[in-house]
């Protein structure tokens, strides 16, 4: 069978090299280097934790809301389509979600797996499980929403950096500029790599900027927010990602609820990522804010390299993992998560279109 995969995110990387260990003949289209959106994020993989992507709750809302006050995010363009999806998903269906959350612990207890298979193999993306530190001025609501979130994660009250702050457990971290380097290089000679922009995906055909049309067998668009081009609701929440140096010697993955930024020692760097802007634009101007920031935490910095990333994030944060007709199928919806959901959720999708299973938790019609 001949698979056309339409977008190279960490998603569409994933579902290849499941695609390539099945035996099957890939062509991966993507217009960027692949990876190349994907790795703008922190790497921190979030096991047991789902309340990131809870975005659907009037606890979130509020703290977006902060969050505009303050400067962490801008609202310059919203789609007022996916905003009406959004808000009628704040009634939660509670059959669906309740089916679904259970598959993402499945999801991320596979991935967990896969991470590590990578890591034994060899340990080129410096993986290692070890605590997230969030540092707050107001730890009994970073206590309160974690209680509320639906994978029960493993916390405690510590003291880091002089300050309070909530250690999660069971979670981990990999420096995505690695480990996508890693997957590119593992999957080099078994897939077909084709660089162009796709401007339609339609019946068994995928439409090239440059005039070609390709056909495959079963097409799979897992070109995160652009998937919003065929009608599926996902809004882009761009986010920064950023190598820096610094003398301070940071130890431990950190987020700091009052900057709104995420860092994660690596050894040759520090990456920090922050912003969660509901639009697809292309600014350099958060950039100052984002590094002033920092510099209250680390005291210096010196900028080796800047990455933008979509979030691609469905009106109730979980993922779309569908067919769409007989032969195209979508997988997209990471949102804030879509590091520590890839690995499994490209199995669900790679089962799907080898017809292991009829359908997922994970239906476009729960939005319908
Ligand atoms: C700043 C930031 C920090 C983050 N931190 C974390 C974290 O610590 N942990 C975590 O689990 N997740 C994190 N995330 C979320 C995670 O990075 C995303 O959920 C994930 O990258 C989504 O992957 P994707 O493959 O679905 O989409 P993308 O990464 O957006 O990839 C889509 C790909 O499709 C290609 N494409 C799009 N349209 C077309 C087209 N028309 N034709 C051809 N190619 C196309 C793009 O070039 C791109 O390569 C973070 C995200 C950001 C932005």
């Amino acid at each position: 069978m001949d698979v056309i995969i339409v977008g190279g995110g960490v998603y569409g990387l994933f579902i290849a090299y499941h695609l390539v260990n099945e035996g099957l003949k890939v062509t991966l289209i993507d217009h960027n280097e692949p990876g190349a959106w994907s790795k703008a994020a922190v790497g921190i993989l979030e096991y047991n934790m789902f309340s990131a992507n809870m975005i659907n709750s009037m606890s979130y809302m509020m703290r977006y809301i902060k969050m505009l006050r303050s400067g962490e995010t801008e609202l310059r363009y919203i789609n007022t389509g996916w905003l009406r999806i959004y808000l009628r998903s704040m009634i939660r269906r509670r059959d669906i979600f309740d089916k679904a959350i259970n598959a993402v612990k499945n999801i991320n207890n596979y991935s967990r797996k896969i991470y590590r298979a990578f890591a034994e193999e060899k340990n080129d993306f410096e993986y290692s499980e070890e605590p997230l530190y969030e540092i707050a001025k107001d730890i009994e609501k970073i206590i309160k929403e974690a209680r509320k979130d639906p994978l029960n994660p493993k916390y405690e009250i510590v003291e880091i950096m002089g300050r309070q702050a909530v250690a999660y457990h069971d979670v981990a971290k990999l420096s995505t500029d690695l480990f996508i380097k890693r997957l590119l290089k593992d999957l080099e000679k078994k897939i077909f790599f084709r660089k162009a922009f796709v401007w339609d995906v339609h019946k068994d055909a995928v439409y090239l900027d440059n005039g070609e049309i390709l056909r495959g067998e079963k097409i799979i668009v897992s070109a995160g927010y652009w998937a919003s081009t065929l009608g599926i609701p996902i809004a882009p929440f761009k986010g920064y990602g950023l190598r820096i140096r610094s003398s301070f010697k940071l130890r431990n993955m950190i987020y700091s609820d009052e900057k709104g930024i995420f860092m994660a020692p690596f050894s040759r760097w520090i990456k920090i990522s922050s912003r969660f802007d509901p639009d697809s634009g292309v600014e350099t101007r958060p950039l100052r804010d984002i590094i002033r920031r920092s510099r209250e935490i680390l005291g210096d910095l010196e900028v080796i390299d800047i990455s933008i990333g979509y979030r691609p994030c469905t009106p109730d944060g979980l993922p779309i993992i569908d067919r769409i007709n007989e032969k195209i199928y979508v997988s997209t919806g990471g949102c804030r998560l879509g590091w520590t959901q890839a690995p499994g959720a490209a199995k669900i999708m790679v089962d799907l279109v080898l017809e292991r299973i009829r359908e997922t938790p994970f239906k476009l019609n729960r939005f319908i």
